[in-house]
C-alpha cells in the first residue's frame, strides 16, 4: 500500500511525441508545389547532434512513396537502407469548388492532413500512439508533484535537488524502499521531460537564428 500514483501514471507520459517522427504535412507540401506527380524531394531529419537521416521521396499520381534514407554521422553519409512506403491520397470536396487533399492512413483508414513516418512505417498520430509534446509535458509535470509528495510525506521538503529523507521511525522498511522506488522513477521521468523540453527549445531557436 503505497497509495501515491503507483499505477495511475497516464498513458500519455510513456508513450512517444510527434516530435519523435518525421511529419508529413499535406498543406504544406501542396503550398510548396510539391505534390505534382512526378516529383521527387529530400526531407532532412535531425535526430540529434550528430546523426542525420535524408528521407528521399517521390509523389506519384495518388501516393506519396517514401523510398530510402541515407543516414549520416557528423555530416558524413554511413548508410543507405530502401525503404519503400507508401500513402495514398484523398480528396474531399472544398465549399466553393475545388478539392481538399488528405492522406489516407492505411493502418486505420482515416483520412488525416499530416502523416508520420517512424520505425520505416507512415501512418497517423493515433496508430503511431503519438503524443503532442504538451500532453507529455504536462504529464512530466505530475510526476513532479507526485515525486514531492513522496518527499514531504518522508517529513522532507519539496525540493528534489536535496537528497532524499531518511526513513520516518514508525515506517516500515518495506514502504520505505517502495516509497523510495517510486520517488525515483517520477523523478527521472520529470527530468527526461525537462531534457526533452530543452532540446526542443534549442531547435526552435537554431531554426529561428
Ligand atoms: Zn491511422
Amino acid at each position: 500500500m503505497v497509495g501515491i500514483g503507483s499505477g495511475e501514471r497516464d498513458r500519455d507520459e510513456a508513450k512517444a511525441t510527434t516530435e519523435d517522427a518525421h511529419a508529413f504535412d499535406i498543406r504544406l507540401l501542396k503550398k510548396n508545389g510539391m505534390l505534382a506527380p512526378g516529383n521527387s524531394f529530400d526531407c532532412t531529419w535531425i535526430l540529434g547532434d550528430w546523426i542525420t537521416l535524408r528521407i528521399g521521396v517521390e509523389v506519384e499520381q495518388h501516393l506519396l512513396v517514401i523510398k530510402d534514407i541515407v543516414t549520416s554521422i557528423a555530416g558524413r553519409p554511413s548508410s543507405r537502407r530502401v525503404v519503400d512506403q507508401a500513402v495514398p491520397f484523398a480528396a474531399t470536396p472544398c465549399a466553393y469548388g475545388g478539392f481538399r487533399r488528405w492522406f489516407r492512413c492505411q493502418k486505420c483508414r482515416r483520412r488525416v492532413a499530416v502523416i508520420y513516418f517512424r520505425g520505416d512505417s507512415l501512418a497517423c498520430r493515433h496508430c503511431h500512439e503519438l503524443v503532442y509534446p504538451s500532453q507529455r509535458q504536462r504529464g512530466g509535470d505530475r510526476a513532479r508533484d507526485r515525486a514531492q509528495k513522496i518527499r514531504m510525506r518522508l517529513g522532507g521538503s519539496a525540493n528534489l535537488l536535496l537528497p532524499f529523507p531518511e526513513k520516518p521511525k514508525w515506517m516500515r522498511w518495506r514502504n520505505y524502499e517502495r516509497l523510495r522506488v517510486l520517488e525515483l522513477e517520477n523523478h527521472s521521468y520529470n527530468l527526461e521531460c525537462l531534457a526533452a523540453w530543452i532540446t526542443r527549445r534549442r531547435r526552435s531557436q537554431e531554426k529561428r537564428a
